[in-house]
């Protein structure tokens, strides 16, 4: 493992991050604690020492399920922990200081490495402002329950400059991917806050896993022309760590193949290490997803639950699956994914409140975008698949209740 440290911090850092937003899970839904924990564990017995949450991931349950069954057993001690304050649900002044000790007794420790507020812009920094975050993050960072201070940022660039010139914050986290060179924050963004000394995580690293597993052919075959043959995962990572203002990769790791993989690449990716030639092919790679890709959905389900029962991040990946591959499974998959929704819906079911668009980070123009779905999935085909599906599991359903009597 390698690690690298933040301009103004003497605490070293393995540079692969582990992201708990997207940990395994049970067929119902819940954490996969025993599996989870096995993970988690084994990435930190091999070097890995920064653990990233937030108050909301998992539903709430992801800061607790580390603080009971990860940061036991002396494991609290040989690593940072970095967790988000809810900004988002953040409406009157009193819940700053709630939200916060429920953090830390979720997390079954009496201070916070690294704190972040949670996806700020603009706005949301105004508001929190005025709030008085800034007297709050002032006092925990002088009484000892936070050793670094930072904010996570979803948002255009110029809101991202000026927040960062506004605090003498430690740290930053932004999206950057193979994708999003330039995009939010983007490149710019991370020279800026480096700029100004502060250390930089970078989240969605792989976007959402489109860059990884099954790849678009024309993708495929760019990546096979490099003289060094790697996983596109390996890529993705590198070209990040190639950027020496970058101080940690987050990884929402949930398998053991990719955690092994991405502990490997992690231990050779040091700064301004790719070649002219492999930056090259990159470059290729960047320009064929952008011809390929129709929406720049992360999967991160901040837009979810839609009142209606829209699954929308399931009709984005389906879209995006269709162009990408071509393929027809990607028609199948919505299919699937709407017919076991608890109440399934169709795009031309929205009531446009606009609270998906409100809470989408990637500021996607979800209304707009469904015109795509429909025009591209949403067909008689589809929907008669999905009734055939909703028959099916309701008849599964009546029977299983029959045999619990
Ligand atoms: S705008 Fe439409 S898709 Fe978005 S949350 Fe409202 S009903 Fe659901």
């Amino acid at each position: 493992m390698l690690y690298r440290k933040m301009p103004n911090s003497e605490t070293p850092l393995s540079v692969l991050g582990y992201g708990c937003m997207r940990l395994p899970t049970t067929a119902a839904g819940a954490i996969d604690k025993p599996k989870a924990k096995a993970q988690l564990r084994y990435a930190i017995d091999h070097g890995l020492n920064y653990l990233d949450t937030a108050y909301i991931y998992h539903m709430g349950a992801s800061e607790r399920f580390l603080g009971e069954h990860v940061l036991t057993d002396g494991y609290r001690e040989k690593v940072q922990i970095a967790t988000k304050l809810p900004c988002m649900l953040i409406t009157k002044k009193e819940q700053i200081q709630k939200y916060f000790d429920k953090q830390l007794e979720r997390l079954y420790t009496d201070r916070i490495d690294f704190y972040l507020l949670h996806a700020l812009n603009g706005s949301l920094w105004a508001r929190m402002k005025a709030l008085g975050i800034v007297e709050f993050m002032n006092e925990i960072r002088k009484n000892g329950q936070i050793s670094h201070m930072g904010f996570s940022f979803h948002g255009p660039l110029d809101e991202f400059k000026a927040i960062c010139d506004d605090y003498p914050w430690d740290f930053t986290q932004v999206q950057y991917n193979l994708l999003d060179e330039h995009f939010q924050a983007g490149a710019e963004g991370i020279d800026y806050a480096a700029g100004k000394g502060m250390g930089v995580v970078i989240m969605e690293p792989l976007r959402g896993g489109i860059l990884v597993g099954k790849l678009p052919k024309t993708v495929q075959e760019i990546w096979e022309k490099a003289t060094i043959q790697r996983s596109p995962a390996d890529w993705a990572l590198r070209w990040i760590w190639n950027n020496p203002n970058v101080t940690v990769v987050l990884s929402g790791m949930n398998e053991d193949a990719h955690i092994l993989e991405n502990l490997n690449t992690a231990s050779t990716s040091a700064p301004d290490s790719l070649t002219p030639q492999e930056l090259a092919i990159i470059d290729e790679v960047k320009a064929e997803y952008g011809n390929l890709l129709q929406v720049g959905c992360t999967g991160g389900r901040y837009c979810m639950p839609c009142p209606i029962g829209i699954n929308i991040p399931a009709a984005f990946h389906a879209l995006n699956s269709l162009s990408l591959f071509g393929n027809v499974m990607a028609l199948y998959d919505y299919a699937v994914e709407t017919g076991f929704n608890q109440n399934p819906a169709w795009t031309n079911q929205c009531i446009g409140c606009g609270a998906c668009e409100k809470a989408c980070p990637q500021h996607i123009e979800i209304r707009k975008e469904f015109v795509k779905v429909r025009r591209q999935l949403e067909n008689p085909i589809i929907k008669g698949l999905v009734a055939i599906i909703r028959l099916f599991w309701t008849g599964t359903q009546r029977v299983q209740k029959k045999l619990q009597k």
